[in-house]
């Protein structure tokens, strides 16, 4: 009797947030999961362990995802210790909100750095065995703010704007390889990223709620699975009804 291989998935900023519940949704489906953190190795440890409980074979490691080269050897290494990737999952971000009047060079660099270049980054980096292999599937994180817009974010809208078109291009190009890439854009979703928010802001919102992790986790889950198999260069909203 053969043994069904695991498929592999590729999350960055697997530690926290949303990227946490999509490496432990992903270890669900079935996967062998790699993710990065940044900084935070205790938060990191704990959803390891939680995706081992699932069954998956997990390599965590610490990167700058904004640094090209650490971007890269993740990659490899990934490849190297759980075979060819199937799936990556590009949701490392920051914000660094100001008005623009006030906003420092440094806070727009920080953001374009890790929410676009870092996108970039892994995309590429992953992207090459994937066309060897002729499969493949991504998805990366953008967010209302990237379509729309969002006062005191004109860094944060400029990176989740640039990643829609990244992934747009990206899907084009891809697509004769018989690789998709399409875009998730998350309204406000209950992470520390959000934390700091005003309590009445699930008001505005008409579904009257944040959504939650898992939630973006389970669009995540069926955009990189067969099920999603005509599905590719596409932005996905999902805002509890924010941008209606
Ligand atoms: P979060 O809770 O703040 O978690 C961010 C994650 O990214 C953490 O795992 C963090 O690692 C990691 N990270 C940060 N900088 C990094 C870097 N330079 N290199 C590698 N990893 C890095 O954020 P979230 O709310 O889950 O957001 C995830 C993605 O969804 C982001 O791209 C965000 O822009 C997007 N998004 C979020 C919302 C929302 O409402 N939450 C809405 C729309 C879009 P450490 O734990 O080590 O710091």
């Amino acid at each position: 009797m053969s043994v069904q291989k695991r498929r592999v998935a590729l999350v960055t900023g697997g530690s926290r947030g949303i990227g946490r519940s999509v490496v432990t949704r992903l270890a669900r489906d079935g996967y062998d999961v790699a993710f990065c953190y940044r900084s935070n190795q205790e938060a990191a440890d704990l959803v390891a362990k939680d995706a081992e409980q699932e069954g998956a074979a997990v390599m965590t490691r610490r990167v700058d995802v904004a640094d090209q080269a650490e971007a890269q050897a993740f990659v490899r290494a990934a490849e190297a210790e759980l075979g060819p990737l199937d799936a990556v999952v590009s949701s490392a971000g920051i914000v660094r909100d100001n008005p623009l009047i006030m906003l420092s060079p440094q806070d727009w660099q920080d953001v374009m750095r890790i929410n676009l270049d870092g996108t970039y980054n892994v995309c590429r980096a992953a992207v090459f065995g994937m066309m060897k292999r002729r499969s493949g599937s991504l998805v990366t994180l953008s967010s209302v703010a990237g379509v729309y817009g969002h006062a005191t974010q004109t860094n944060y809208s400029a990176s989740k704007a640039g990643i829609i078109g990244f992934s747009k291009a990206l899907a084009k190009e891809v697509a004769p390889r018989g690789i998709r890439v399409n875009a998730v854009a998350p309204g406000f979703i209950e992470t520390d990223m959000t934390s700091q928010l005003p309590s009445d802001t699930g008001a505005s919102i008409p579904l009257g709620r944040f959504g939650r992790p898992e939630e973006v986790a389970d669009l995540v889950s069926f955009l990189v699975s067969e099920r999603a198999s005509y599905i590719t260069g596409q932005v996905l909203g999902i805002d509890g009804g924010l941008v209606l």
